[in-house]
This record gives C-alpha cells, structure tokens and sequence, in this order.
C-alpha cells in the first residue's frame, strides 16, 4: 500500500449545522504538550473550564461538566442517569432531534409518552400543562434549538412548570449554547446538555453538561445502577469535581484545551453582546435570503438566529447546488434531515462564524448558484438587502 499523502484539504468555511469552524485561538490551545490526567495542572484546567462553562450555562450547578463525546453523548448522559426503568417520561419533538431523545428514552425503558409538533413549529405552554397534568412523569425532555427546523423552543416558563408538577427537565441545548439566550438557573432546566462544535467554536469531540441538585437528589437516589458504565455520573463525578480527583477514564486533553480555550473566547466577549452579534448576523442573513426568494421552515416567532433553515426552489437540484457551493466556493451548507430532507438548506451562523462576512460571502455565493441552476434572483439582491441591515 502506498501511503497516503499529508493532510492538505482545501480550506472551508463551515456554514452547515455544525460543525462551525474552530476559533484561530482554538486552534493554536490544541497544539499545547499534552499533559497527564491526572497531572495537578491538568487537574487545575479542569477545574478552571468547569468554572467557565458554569458561567456560559448561567448556573451555579456544581455538577458542570463536559462530557468525553459528542453532543449524543451528552443527551444520552441526561437520559440514562435520570430515568430508571418504568419511571413515566414525556419526549417532545418537533424534528429530527426530538426524536433521537425519544429513540434513547425508550432505550432507558421509561413508560415513555410522545408528545409531537409540526416540524417548524414549537410547544406552547399550555400543551405541556395539559400533558404533564394527564401523565404525571418523572422527566420531561424539549430540544431547545431544534436544529432539523430552525425553530427555538422558549423555555422561560417551562422549569416553573415542571416544579409545580415535580418532573425534572432535561433540554437539548447542543445548538442553543454561545448563541442565544440560555439560563439554565434562572429558567429551572434540571438537566442540559450541549456540545463543542456548533455555538462555541471548538472541533466536534466534547459535550459540556450541568445538573441541578434535583437531578442530583434523583440520580442519588436511585434503586438501580445506570445502564451506561461509561456516562454513570456516580462515577465521573468525583474525577470531574470530587476532592479525590480518581481516575475514570482519559479525558482528551487537547479537546479540554480546546474548550477551555473557547469558553475563554465566549467569555470575553460576553454572553450578551454574543447573543446579540448572532441576532444581528441572522437579521441580515434572513433579509438576504428572502431578498433572493428563499423562505424559512420555522415559524416567524420561533426563527433560531444560527439556524437558518430555508425551503429550496421547486425544481432545483439540491445536491448539484450544494456540490458547486463547496467546490467553487468553499462553502458548506446543510441540507435537510428526516422529513426536510431533499426539501431544505440549513444555513448556520454559529459562534466564531456569525460575522458580517460570512452572510454576505454565503449570499453571494447562493445568487450565483441559484442562478445558474435556473432559479430567477436579480444579481445582488440578496447582498445589497443584508448590506442594508447592516448599514441600518
Ligand atoms: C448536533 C445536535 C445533536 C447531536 O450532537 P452530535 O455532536 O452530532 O452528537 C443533538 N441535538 C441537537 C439539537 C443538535 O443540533
């Protein structure tokens, strides 16, 4: 066999559902010499990206920590820890993620109840009222961004909620973090899980977590082990935030730099004037892609700013298009999933990527394609209506 050649791929720009592009800075922390585990300074670093991603949560849950997975894992950390076998639990979806956390509440064995919305559309409070009220479970799960849809599900009033009916809520917030509104304390969320690759500018490989004393007092009290030896929280939790630090597992040490790099970089910036940038770039992104003809799945009032999810014009050729974004642009879009698939194009600004010149390169770029794929757009239709958005 002959041996492949060095890593030289053409450079992207990562406009898709995630992963979103790492941060320059990101980078750079991942090329620091590898400590042990259990070095004392490694043990600091922990301690220290722990500390930060308490703070992007917007939580004082001691229980914070990111998972060694992806964004799944994450989901599968919530489930598995806090449902035991025949505990009653309502799944909500509304898209293709709401269904993964269906399809592993039912691994759990729970006496699962559905509980389903139109893609594109969202779960009104009085829905969940009615339905915790009929079913009494133990557990409620709700994707926060859906990112199959674009929708964002408010979650203000829900913790409240499931406290009046003593259920435990678990979010979905792998899309949601670094890029909107998310407060994990003050809306009474038991149990959140999200990821490193999509709003908080680190590669794809880690899956930041935060458990309320609620959700603690359950999985404390507990009559059976958790089905996954590797995401038991019983166990992780002493080497993530116990005093005896004990060996688990490795933990990847380049992608906790990696993330501690990155929450350090959110941080800075600011989690409000963050929330704001994404708004500010999907404002301008949305007035660019309605300028060119292309509408959005979600809903008016549930539109995520990272997550653009638009319908592609009858007749066009999804894959052809996306092909000629990639090879001649170097961009990357999303195309649909589940019911959207072949339907949508996902457009994300997320994290380090949501910056004015991403929307007006990816709007440029559609024109050209759109047009040569026989679409009717005016040139630069779509770039002068998000210039305006910008210029105000
Ligand atoms: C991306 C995503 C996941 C899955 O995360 P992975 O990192 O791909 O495992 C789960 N939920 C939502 C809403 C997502 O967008």
């Amino acid at each position: 066999m002959t041996i492949p050649g060095q890593l030289t791929p053409a450079p992207r720009l990562l406009l898709g559902p995630g992963p979103s592009d790492a941060h320059p800075r990101v980078l750079t922390a991942m090329t620091t010499p590898l400590l042990g585990h259990l070095d004392p300074q490694f043990l600091d670093i922990m301690t220290e990206t722990a500390d930060m991603l308490r703070q992007v949560f917007v939580t004082k849950n001691r229980l914070t920590f990111p998972v060694s997975a992806t964004g799944t894992a994450g989901m599968e950390t919530c489930l598995v820890n806090l449902i035991e076998p025949g505990d009653k639990a309502v799944v909500c979806s509304m898209g293709y993620f709401g269904n993964r956390m269906i399809e592993i509440a039912e691994r759990c064995r729970a006496e699962l109840t559905t509980l389903k919305a139109p893609w594109g559309k969202v779960f009104d409070l009085q829905q969940l009222r009615d339905t915790l009220k009929a079913v009494r479970p133990k557990v409620l799960g709700l994707v926060h961004a859906e990112t199959s849809t674009g929708a964002l599900q408010p979650l203000e009033e829900v913790g409240k909620l499931c406290r009046e009916f003593d259920v435990l809520l678990v979010a979905d917030c792998v899309t949601s973090l670094g890029c909107t509104p998310l407060k994990v304390d003050e809306w009474g969320i038991d149990a959140a899980f999200s990821c490193s690759q999509k709003g908080l500018g680190c590669p794809p490989g880690l899956a930041p977590v935060t458990f309320s004393d609620r959700a603690v007092a359950k999985l404390k009290g507990r009559k059976e082990k958790v089905q996954s030896w590797y995401l038991d929280l019983t166990l992780i939790e002493s080497y993530w935030g116990g005093t005896d630090r004990a060996y688990h597992h490795t933990a990847p040490i380049s992608m906790v730099y990696a993330l501690r790099e990155g929450l350090r970089i959110v941080l800075e910036e600011g989690l409000e004037a963050r929330w704001a940038r994404h708004l500010r770039n999907h404002k301008a992104l949305k007035a660019g892609l309605e300028a060119i003809g292309l509408s959005y799945t979600a809903d008016p009032d549930c539109q995520l700013p990272q997550l653009n999810a638009v319908r592609i014009p009858d007749g066009t050729d999804d894959l052809a298009c996306r092909k000629r974004l990639l090879s001649e642009f170097g961009i990357e879009i999303g195309g649909g999933l589940g019911d959207l698939k072949g339907k949508a194009w996902r457009i994300g600004l997320m994290g380090h990527n949501s910056k004015p010149s991403s929307v007006l390169l990816v709007l440029a770029a559609l024109e050209t394609v759109l047009a040569g794929a026989g679409v009717k757009v005016t040139p630069g239709a779509g770039v002068a209506a998000a210039e305006k958005m910008y210029t105000g």
